[in-house]
């Protein structure tokens, strides 16, 4: 069994209390190997070398940066089919999912920051000929990120790139649930010769190793992605201790469509939004309004779709649908399942547990469920299920289902189909989501912010933006 190390001062070291717990393989069921139960000795002991390291790394170039960065990248790239199969292993995702999706954008986020570090700018206002003001940004210290498991080495690089490219040093912590492409990625970083220090990652539980992160005096920024509940824990003790915040949380997205769409593409892609990665994308359109007279046609296409996917080994190429990530997570989507049934819902696909046969036999399989004849009040349409769970319901015009899609307390994603150009714009601007497809979905152009409005959190990740959140900034005005 493969024992995972903390990556601490540069080297890989054991947790301070010597215990580790087991890291599950979610198509087995079965342990795999072994994860460090750090605590907030470690966390300590990592922050003391990230603090001490930060004068240097701060001071170095941003040309000498961005080349370790981009050294790390290639790594990536090169070790890509390594790395892929260690994440579907650790997750439960289709390992094509990984090759095709996950890893590259992993080593393009790196790519991504490395290069945008150079080309950094900072404002200049002239006054009247009489003072010019300027702003500086410096990096703020040593900075905490904190990602979940449904996108692990993805998430993670799209917050430590541009800690690192900026000159902050990182205290990381994956999720303790998917923390094998963490592991290997430190080695990489050892391997790309970035200096002890700059990056440290501390594996073990949320409520532990993650709350000493945040905890610590010396951390000045908080980076992190995860659930709303967790959220607002982090964000309660952060917040009196003044600490910079950007908090990536959950979504209820809805996946809009127009009787004049583009049919065939409308159906196709709201297949991949429904049940990529097993809905365990938190940009999944897990809510389907379909215009009425569409309706009946839409639902029965999608159903077609649906029931043709794959589900199966995650380590077989043909594999549409893998694993859910946990066993506990699995129980919670199946939990929603029967609430679903008990607010009047009809299950028209799925809805249950699948049992594999061979070395997936004691997996954690559920059938890609669609479910209709709900209202869009119900406790099934507000809350967060995020697993391979859609529900799809009929609207008859724009202000209504603009309602439906308003009515959560989320407001992280939504996708809008629509041959109209106007209608498409109109929509857009109404719904309240920090980002919008038009009759595509999970398109990025890294230059774009990224994150949520309502309780899908505060700040944005991704552009240029990430640069600034790790930075303090300083106005500087010279009377002439
Ligand atoms: P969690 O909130 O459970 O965990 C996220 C991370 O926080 C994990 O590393 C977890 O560690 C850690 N953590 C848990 N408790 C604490 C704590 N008290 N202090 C510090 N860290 C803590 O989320 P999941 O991992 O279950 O991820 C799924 C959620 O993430 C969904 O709600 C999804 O919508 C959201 N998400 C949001 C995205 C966005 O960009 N807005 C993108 C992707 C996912 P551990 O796992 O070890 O407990």
């Amino acid at each position: 069994m493969e024992k995972i190390l903390n990556y601490i001062n540069g080297t890989l070291t054991e947790p301070v209390n010597g215990n580790f717990f087991n890291n599950i393989n979610p198509a087995e069921g079965k342990p795999y190997g072994l994860i460090p139960d750090s605590n907030k000795e470690d966390v300590a002991q990592a922050t003391a070398a990230a603090k001490h390291t930060f004068a240097a790394w701060s001071t170095t170039p941003a040309r000498n940066r961005s080349s370790i960065l981009i050294k790390i990248a290639k790594l990536i790239e090169r070790d890509l089919d390594k790395l892929a199969l260690a994440e579907s292993i650790d997750q439960g995702k289709p390992v094509t999912l990984a090759k095709s999706l996950d890893i590259p954008r992993a080593a393009a986020n790196i790519r991504f920051y490395a290069t945008a570090i150079l080309h950094e700018s900072s404002e200049a206002h002239f006054t009247d000929n009489e003072a010019i003001n300027y702003t500086q940004h410096t990096p703020i210290g040593v900075v905490g990120c904190i990602s979940p498991w449904n996108l692990p080495l993805y998430l993670f690089t799209w917050k430590i790139a541009p800690a690192l490219a900026v000159g902050c040093t990182v205290v990381a912590k994956p999720s303790e649930i998917t923390p094998m492409t963490a592991y290997l990625f430190s080695k990489l970083c050892i391997e790309a010769g970035l200096p002890a220090g700059v990056l440290n990652i501390v594996h073990g539980v949320g409520a532990k190793a993650g709350q000493a992160i945040i905890e610590h005096p010396e951390i000045k920024a908080i980076s992190f992605t995860g659930g709303t509940a967790t959220g607002k824990i982090i964000a309660a003790t952060a917040g009196p201790m003044f600490k910079k915040l950007s908090l990536e949380l959950g979504g209820k997205n809805p996946n809009i469509i127009f009787a004049d769409c583009d049919f065939e593409k409308a159906v196709t892609t709201s297949i991949q939004s429904s049940f990529s990665n097993q809905g365990e994308i938190c940009l999944c359109g897990s809510r389907i309004f379909v215009e009425r007279p569409l309706y009946e046609k839409f639902v029965a296409a999608f159903k077609v779709r649906t029931e043709a996917l794959v589900m199966g080994d995650p380590l077989d190429e043909k594999t549409n649908l893998g694993a859910i990530a946990s066993e506990t997570h699995l129980n919670k989507i199946l939990s929603y399942i029967e609430l679903a049934k008990q607010e009047g819902g009809t299950i028209i696909q799925g809805g249950n547990q699948v049992k594999l046969t061979g070395r997936c036999a004691d997996g954690y399989f559920l059938e890609p469920t669609i479910i209709t004849g709900l209202s869009h009040t119900c406790r099934t349409n507000q809350e967060e299920i995020f697993g391979p769970v859609v529900t799809i319901m009929p609207f008859d015009t724009e202000e209504e289902v603009l309602q439906y899609a308003n009515s959560t307390t989320y407001g992280l994603a939504a996708t809008i189909w629509t041959e109209n150009l106007k209608r498409a714009h109109r929509v857009a601007a109404e719904v309240k989501s920090g980002i919008v497809w038009v009759n595509c979905w999970l398109f990025r152009d890294l230059r774009t912010p990224f994150g949520g409005m309502k309780q899908s959190g505060i700040g944005r990740e991704g552009g240029f933006e990430a640069l600034k959140f790790f930075t303090d900034e300083k106005n500087v005005c010279i009377k002439f």
